[in-house]
């Protein structure tokens, strides 16, 4: 069994992945700052370090409390918009404190390193669906700190050995199928929990971005994935490790529009959801949607809940369940 460091493990796809190293047996240590991840996050039998990950001191010394087998790499900040009036904040936090951390796992002989990648690198693609071999053009700083950590593990790799794995997220969504953990930011400004909670009257309505783009209903379509599978995903990565480095892009090839997201949340919870149509969100490309063959072919993995119906309704349990998220605020 393995011993693992996950930063960025109290957020949302972070615990995600805590619990499949835990459900498959292995040791984990969360790294996180608490910000925007959640203490009750962290399932019971996770160490957890409350720390930032800036503090050289206490990264080194987790680090130094090896050997560690990977350490996957979650904490950052992760809004398009915010980076886009933000720009050093994002490239700082996200890019100089991932190459330090990097660096770090070098220093401390951690053999293998699990990167959160993202979509965003693409900006607006010209082939859809996306294939790891598209044209890298991010649309904002939050996708260019995030291709900085690619490159510096490219280098990191050919220099040092350190092995790698980017996994580029499309729309990770859901919650996890048992309830043990799901999505809760603050503020919240993700699509599937937003209309969730103006399904149960927690919030007005949902403001709709735009329904003028060349799309068959005008709204943006994106490839939901479910947040466990996204999990399961960086197992089978690691696994891939093996035989060298690797990128993925990692959805489930299939593209939802915001107004059929609105539909499957009015059809599982039985409820209407008011909306109304707003203007456009500066730096939304219409579609995103990820050819996930490559991974499929090289490490076998598949989604278990590639449905929009599934994906929502574990989403609607979680929030129905948890009207304040972790309540740990
Ligand atoms: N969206 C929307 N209203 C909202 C939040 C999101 O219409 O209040 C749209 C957004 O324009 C995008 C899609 O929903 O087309 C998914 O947005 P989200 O922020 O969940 O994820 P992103 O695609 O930005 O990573």
């Amino acid at each position: 069994m393995g011993r693992y460091l996950v930063t960025g493990g109290a957020g949302y796809v972070g615990c995600h992945l805590v619990l499949a190293l835990m459900d498959a047996g292995h040791t984990v240590t969360v790294y996180d700052n608490l910000r925007q991840g959640h203490r009750a996050a962290v399932p019971p039998g996770a160490t957890l370090i409350a720390a930032e990950l800036a503090d050289v001191a206490a990264l080194n010394a987790v680090l130094a409390d090896g050997p560690w087998d990977a350490v996957f790499h979650f904490a950052a900040l992760s809004l398009v918009g915010e980076s886009m009036k933000r720009p050093f904040h994002y490239l700082m936090e996200n890019a100089a404190l991932g190459i330090r951390l990097i660096e770090a796992c070098v220093a401390h002989g951690v053999p293998r390193f699990v990167l959160s990648s993202t979509a965003a690198l693409f900006g607006n693609p010209e082939h859809i669906p996306i294939s790891e071999d598209e044209r890298i053009d991010p649309g904002s700083p939050y996708g260019e700190s995030k291709l900085m950590l690619e490159r510096a593990l490219f280098w990191a790799d050919r220099i040092h050995g350190l092995r790698s794995a980017c996994l580029r997220y499309f729309n990770a969504a859901g919650a996890d199928p048992a309830g043990r953990a799901g999505e809760d930011h603050n503020p919240e400004t993700h699509l599937i929990p937003l209309v969730i909670d103006a399904a149960l009257a927690r919030r007005p309505e949902i403001a709709v971005f735009g329904d003028d783009y060349p799309t068959p209903d005008g709204t943006c379509i994106r490839d939901y994935i479910h947040v466990s599978d996204l999990a399961e995903a960086h197992l089978r990565a690691l696994a891939r490790l093996e035989e060298g480095s690797v990128t993925y892009n990692l959805g489930n090839g299939a593209g939802h529009s915001v107004k059929q997201v609105i539909r499957m949340v009015e059809q599982v919870s039985g409820r209407t959801v008011p909306a109304r149509i707003v203007g456009r969100r500066a730096g939304d490309p219409a579609i995103l949607v990820a050819a996930s063959d490559k991974l499929r072919r090289e490490t076998g993995w598949a989604p278990r809940y590639d449905d929009l119906e599934t994906i929502v309704t574990h989403a609607f349990a979680w929030r129905q369940a948890h009207p304040r998220g972790y309540d740990d605020r």
